[in-house]
């Protein structure tokens, strides 16, 4: 549905930094609209020129969803934390499905398709950048919980050379959801550059599909608008094709399902489409820090612990340790 951010703008970058966003950070709107819109009485949304940025906060009643728009979706604006659930939990959430091969092929394949590594734990223990962890994890254990080391598709390495001061600052330099301009696996660079490369897929940014109906002869007819940088359509198109996967994300897919069923558009839809749907249960707190014991100003926007309180009977949590810097990545 959006752009395929493979291209520098006049800065020579692809993305905007989240302390000066201009209009490649959202989607489609006059302003931003970071997670925390106001900081002590201040707001802290900039102006930017309405464009098919990368981030969208689509708003619903009672509920704001925050979605990457381009080639690479969410991949492009997300934390990167790479998460392998804990084996126990997956088992019980999906009995169906069998967790030997999810444990023993599948998890490990993607794993290693997207890069994921971990921080030297050395580096972690001595860095500047890493500061607000230390700190959050001092008072975590203060308070009796545990925390953990949390994966990352993020390249530590990488990361490290930022740190030194011989690579282009990307985490260090406060890029996260507006996209990272070096340093993340995402999506667009691992799995989608690979199936690319094949030569069998093609991909058309800047297409929205708005109806999937069954075509007369067989398989599906697929309408789709494109449209230009500003939003605007310019062209609607009709594809067919034998089989269709919907993959437009939780609020696409639904969307689109809905929109079908109400309309009556597409048969032997469940009667569960548009019903249980919810947040992933992501619960975003600041809180205030003594002064004496700071946090400090440098703040990598890749976390990298997380406060595990799994397996506590009555208040199961798990809580990312997640920077905040006002104006840059809230939570
Ligand atoms: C700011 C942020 C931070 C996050 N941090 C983490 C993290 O650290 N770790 C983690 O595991 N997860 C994180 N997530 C969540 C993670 O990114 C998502 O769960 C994941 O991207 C969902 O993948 P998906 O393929 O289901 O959907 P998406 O990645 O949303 O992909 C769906 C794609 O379909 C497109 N689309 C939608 N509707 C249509 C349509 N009608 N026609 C054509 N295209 C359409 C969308 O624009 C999008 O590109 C974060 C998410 C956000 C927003």
């Amino acid at each position: 549905m959006g752009r395929s951010w493979d291209t520098p703008g006049p800065d020579g970058k692809i993305f905007s930094g989240m302390l000066n966003p201009d209009k490649r950070s959202t989607w489609l709107s006059d302003t931003t609209s970071q997670p925390v819109s106001n900081f002590m009485g201040f707001g802290i949304n900039k102006k930017v020129g309405r464009y098919v940025g990368v981030l969208d906060a689509e708003k619903f009643s009672g509920v704001k969803v925050y979605q990457g728009r381009g080639v690479g979706g969410g991949s492009l604006v997300n934390g990167g934390m790479a998460v392998t659930p804990k084996r126990s939990h997956f088992e019980h959430i999906l009995p169906n499905v069998d967790a030997a091969q999810m444990y023993g092929t599948y998890f490990p394949r993607a794993n290693a398709a997207l890069g994921v590594n971990h921080i030297d734990q050395a580096w972690f223990e001595s860095s500047p950048w890493y500061q607000f962890a230390r700190v959050g994890r001092k008072t975590a254990h203060r308070s009796g919980f545990a925390t953990t080391f949390v994966p990352n598709v993020y390249d530590f390495d990488y990361m490290k050379r930022e740190a030194a001061g011989t690579a282009q600052a990307s985490a260090l330099g406060g890029e996260v959801i507006y996209g990272n301009n070096a340093g993340k696996k995402s999506l667009d660079k691992t799995y989608l550059a690979q199936a690319a490369a094949t030569g069998r897929l093609t991909i058309s940014p800047l297409h929205r599909v708005t109806a999937v109906t069954p075509a007369t002869g067989g398989g599906y007819r697929v309408t789709i608008e494109q449209i230009d940088e500003q939003g605007a359509v310019i062209a609607t198109k009709n594809v067919t094709a034998d089989k269709v996967f919907f993959a437009a994300g939780s609020i696409g897919t639904s969307k689109l399902l809905l929109s079908m069923k109400a309309q009556g558009l597409l048969p032997n839809l469940s009667s569960q489409v548009g019903e249980g749907w919810g947040n992933n249960g992501n619960v975003m707190v600041g809180r205030a820090n003594h002064m004496w014991d700071a946090t400090g100003s440098k703040q990598s926007t890749i976390p990298t612990l997380g406060i595990d309180n799994w397996d506590d009977p009555t208040a199961s949590i798990f809580a990312e340790i997640a920077p905040c810097r006002p104006g840059s990545r809230p939570t």
